[in-house]
């Protein structure tokens, strides 16, 4: 039986982050495993970075954003000789496994340790929604609630002034964060990797929902890097009868206090983590599918389509 395990979080930080750590460490706790907590991702494991953790040492942390273990990326980490002398420092405290909280690429290195003898589990940790083998990961409900909150007060304010607001939220090259944005606050249009772009097009609806639907307002919601938000909000102002402006919501959907959906799915997946652990299993990564919690091996994960937001899209549509 596994004895002692540590935790780390790495690549992009997250609400539910913490909820997730706590999990981890209770849950161990309990079963009698001891917890080490290291420091910025892999780069803490680089450089011996890491304390034990008591029952306390994670209390007052649930409903705080960001990662209490801080978070870092570490590109050498693909290099086998970095990966070696990681193995030794977690062999010289006796961390036997480890949990892993981040993304895709948090998970390949998860996948590569497992393979050199330390089993690791990957845990989804991203607002963007973009991590494969789960429906949802921890963090995107709380960045959700955020866009939601500041769509709602662009809308009251762009009604006022026959404004078309477009507003870039994040999602790295998944549309998600979008597409549920644009459904909770019943936008006008969606922009996303999955609709694509076509500027013609975009004009085109705002002319007839302007000049036809005599609408006094619209809001456009659109995933990062898929268009200019910019030169996009200066063509509808030359070219429709609305006053375009552009909004990117940006760095705050990272932060605050993780919604309770959060907190629990983090919690959820903090203690298959450990179960997985105390099972011997290693190089999984737990995901929440049709609302169950599971695990598949992570090279099997990394394999999987995206899930299609097909019906989500379809509704989107039928419901403008
Ligand atoms: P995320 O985990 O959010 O996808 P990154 O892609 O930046 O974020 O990955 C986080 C860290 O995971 C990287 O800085 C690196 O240390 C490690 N990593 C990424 N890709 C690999 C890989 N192919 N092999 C080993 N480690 C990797």
């Amino acid at each position: 039986m596994v004895r002692k395990i540590g935790v780390l979080t790495s690549g992009g930080d997250a609400p539910g982050m913490n909820a997730a750590i706590r999990a981890v460490t209770r849950i161990a706790l309990r079963n009698g495993i001891d917890v080490v907590g290291i420091r910025n991702g892999y780069k803490g494991l680089l450089e011996d970075d890491m304390t034990e953790f008591n029952r306390t040492d994670v209390s007052d942390i649930l409903d705080r954003g960001g990662t209490k273990l801080g978070s870092a990326r570490l590109p050498e980490f693909k290099e086998e000789e970095i990966q070696d002398q990681c193995i030794e420092n977690l062999n010289k405290h006796g961390i036997e496994a480890l949990v892993v909280i981040g993304g895709d690429g948090s998970y390949r290195g998860a996948l590569a340790l497992t393979k050199k003898g330390i089993n690791c589990i990957g845990l989804p940790g991203t607002i963007d929604n973009d991590i494969p083998g789960t429906d949802f990961t921890i963090g995107f409900d709380t960045a959700l609630h955020t866009c939601v909150e500041n769509v709602d007060k662009l809308r009251d304010t762009s009604s006022s002034h026959h404004r078309c607001s477009i507003v870039e939220v994040m999602g790295n090259h998944c549309g998600d964060l979008a597409l549920y944005t644009a459904i909770s606050c019943g936008a006008e249009m969606v922009i996303s990797p999955e609709t694509g772009y076509d500027e013609e097009e975009v004009l085109e609806k705002l002319h007839y929902l302007g000049d036809v639907l005599n609408k006094n307002h619209a809001i456009i919601i659109v995933s990062e890097k898929v268009c200019d938000v910019e030169s996009l909000a200066k063509k509808v102002t030359q070219h429709t009868s609305f006053s375009g402006r552009a909004t990117v919501l940006g760095h705050i959907q990272r932060g605050g206090s993780p919604s309770a959906s959060d907190r629990v799915l983090a919690s959820k997946m903090g203690e298959k983590a450990v179960d997985l652990l105390m099972s011997g299993v290693g190089g999984h990564c737990v995901g929440i599918v049709n609302n169950e919690i599971m695990s598949l091996p992570i090279e099997e994960a990394l394999e999987q389509p995206r899930n299609s937001r097909k019906k989500l899209y379809r509704l989107f549509d039928r419901l403008v």
